[in-house]
């Protein structure tokens, strides 16, 4: 559907056997390894997602302010203003989310339940705010003389891949509950 630039494909590891040099972690140990790694690539994935949301309405921004219905800029109707103020709102608070769990991952200290929110929170932000984009832009945003259709279909996997948002919402709640048990 979206990101064409990046090819998706399934890696399978039948019977493969290895030399022991190239063993990551201990042997038959190898989920919790890769589990392991994913809290990082929430991070990266949240800030993929800002970074799109970001292109997304920056470009609506400059289009609201030079597209002209009923005899003015459709960027001084406060209705299309607030559509702008909310979407990057919602993008700086996904920012400082992400900076959080980086800035405790690179200390060293336990970032996972952070990496999650970050992590839900801005592909969620972002797909919402790419759909205000496109939104705001009526049908130019829908055809693919823009970029939003491509940012409208890039974003969509942002809230499914390095696990979906339902899964960030398991992992920040056991974490929430084990702080307490
Ligand atoms: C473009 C793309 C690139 C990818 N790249 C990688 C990659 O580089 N490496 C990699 O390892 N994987 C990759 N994936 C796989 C991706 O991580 C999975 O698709 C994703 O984790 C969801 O797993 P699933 O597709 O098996 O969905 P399922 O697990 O089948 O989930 C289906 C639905 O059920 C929900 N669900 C499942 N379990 C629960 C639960 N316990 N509680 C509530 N809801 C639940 C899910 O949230 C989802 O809505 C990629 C996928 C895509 C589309």
């Amino acid at each position: 559907m979206g990101q064409h630039a990046s090819a998706t494909n399934e890696v399978v590891f039948d019977n493969c056997r290895i030399p022991k040099d190239a063993l990551m972690g201990e042997l038959n140990q190898g989920f919790k390894v890769a589990v392991s790694e994913l809290a990082g690539g929430r991070i990266g994935i949240g800030s993929l997602s800002l970074g799109i949301g970001l292109a997304a309405i920056d470009y609506a921004r400059e289009y609201v302010n030079e597209r002209e219905q009923f005899g003015q800029k459709i960027a001084n109707f406060q209705g299309i203003q607030w559509m702008l103020a909310d979407a990057y709102t919602d993008l700086e608070a996904a920012r400082l989310l992400l900076m959080n769990a980086a800035d405790k991952k690179d200390k060293g200290l336990p970032f996972g339940k952070e990496a999650s929110m970050a992590k839900l929170f801005a592909s969620e932000k972002a797909n919402q705010v790419c759909y205000t984009a496109l939104q705001l832009m009526g049908g130019a945003g829908y055809i693919k003389e823009y970029p939003l259709e491509r940012y409208a279909r890039d974003v969509r996997v942002a809230s499914i891949y390095e696990g979906t948002s339902e899964i960030q919402r398991v992992i920040i709640a056991r974490d929430l509950l084990q702080e307490i048990n």
